[in-house]
């Protein structure tokens, strides 16, 4: 009654007709991936302003070009100057969740809706908006949504682009590969919080800890659809050191090879190659995550393990959760599981912030994997991650980083 009378009222309405954000449809992973046939409705808000046919926004902005394009490589660089597809227009709802994967127009609506949701999340973690370092020389990302033949994802300055797999199929293209277009993300969201080298980063692990956190940021945003959270904690019973979906993460990666972050590798395990380097640090995050996360369900009844009567993960706890973990039952698992999914989420934001805020101590030139570790306990010292200190550093401990 208030609304109608109040001379506000119409105020009211307004303020409720103001759009909320823009509806895309995302796959959490890519369609061949049983359980993720279907994509998912994805809001992305209005940080950036309107979203307009391309997509476009003030940040990122989708070229798709009519002839095959060869990949950008310095000093070539965005934007692109050839003939353009016509843009993918926003239905007359504003939205863009019209546009499916039968649709010519899906690589660009996928690709952008991705690329933008993972940008989002490492602002929402660092608490301020990213500018990117390709700024001012260029004001906006390039999404290429598609090159032909070119089986290859790469970003850059001014760009992200994606190629496709062999052979080529209605999924072959990385454009539907969120863990793709998220690693990228990683690597471009790195270089504007992190800097450029000015050297050549010889002596450093820079571009190791590169790939680790490409890796890392592609699981934190895996982890924010329901989809995923839902299926791999269903499948585990919320046994997040099963075998699950963070086993095919970034199988179609630019990497082209199976990876896992939920491995025991320690630094002395792996080579100097940049991503066999990168396994232990990414590993250790991964860990980072689990025992926030067993911690939230021991302390809310939901466990009887308690994280913090082991010294490692790896080799005491893991054992322990199987143990439980072959008790439990999936019906009893049930009971519980939207209490489980609430703990997860916590423990992926304390790690995400801790990690997105590392990045104020690190220097590009002189880092090392110690740096990054002691870079993270100083953020997540300063955050919510205090109470789990002890634990974080011993994850990092065990893997020969610290
Ligand atoms: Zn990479």
């Amino acid at each position: 009654m208030d609304a109608i009378t109040h001379p506000q009222g119409a105020g009211d309405i307004a303020a409720s007709e103001r759009p909320l954000g823009t509806r895309f449809l995302v796959f959490p992973q890519p369609p061949f991936i049983p359980g993720y046939e279907k994509p998912e409705v994805v809001w992305i808000g209005s940080s950036a302003g309107p979203i307009l046919a391309g997509p476009s926004d003030s940040r990122i902005y989708v070229a798709n070009p009519v002839e095959p394009k060869s990949p950008y490589a310095a000093p070539y660089i965005p934007p692109y100057p050839g003939l353009l597809q016509p843009p993918a227009e926003p239905g007359p709802d504003g939205h863009f969740d019209h546009i499916g994967p039968g649709s010519p127009a899906f690589l660009s609506t996928h690709s952008y809706a991705c690329a933008r949701r993972v940008l989002d999340i490492c602002e929402s973690y660092a608490g301020r908006p990213i500018r990117w370092f390709f700024e001012p020389t260029l004001e906006r990302l390039e999404i290429v949504p598609r090159i032909p033949h070119w089986q290859n994802a790469q970003s850059g300055f001014g760009f992200l682009e994606l190629g496709e797999n062999e052979p080529e199929g209605p999924t072959s293209c990385f454009a539907l590969n969120f863990d793709a277009v998220a690693h990228e993300m990683g690597h471009l969201i790195l270089l504007s919080e992190l800097g450029l080298l000015e050297g050549d980063g010889f002596g450093s692990d820079f571009f190791s800890y590169h790939e680790a956190i490409a890796d890392f940021i592609s699981l934190l945003g895996l982890l924010q659809f329901d989809t995923a959270l839902d299926r791999l904690l269903r499948r585990t019973s919320g046994n997040l050191l099963l075998h699950n979906e963070l086993d095919r993460f970034a199988e179609l990666s630019d990497e082209k090879q199976l990876r896992s972050l939920n491995n025991s590798l320690r630094i002395n395990d792996v080579s100097q190659e940049v991503h066999d380097r990168s396994k232990p640090f990414a590993a250790g995050l991964f860990d980072c995550l689990v025992e926030v996360y067993q911690s939230l369900l021991f302390e809310r009844g939901l466990s009887d393990i308690d994280p913090r009567k082991f010294r490692d993960l790896r080799q005491q706890m893991a054992p322990a959760l199987m143990e439980e973990g072959l008790r439990a039952s999936p019906a009893s698992y049930e009971r519980t599981h939207f209490a489980a999914k609430a703990a997860l989420q916590e423990a992926r934001d304390v790690i995400g912030e801790a990690v997105t805020r590392s990045w104020n101590y690190l220097e590009p030139d002189s880092l090392t994997f110690e740096d990054g570790a002691s870079a993270l306990l100083e953020a997540a010292w300063r955050g919510r991650g205090r109470v789990y200190i002890d634990q974080l550093e011993d994850c990092m401990r065990w893997r020969g980083i610290l």
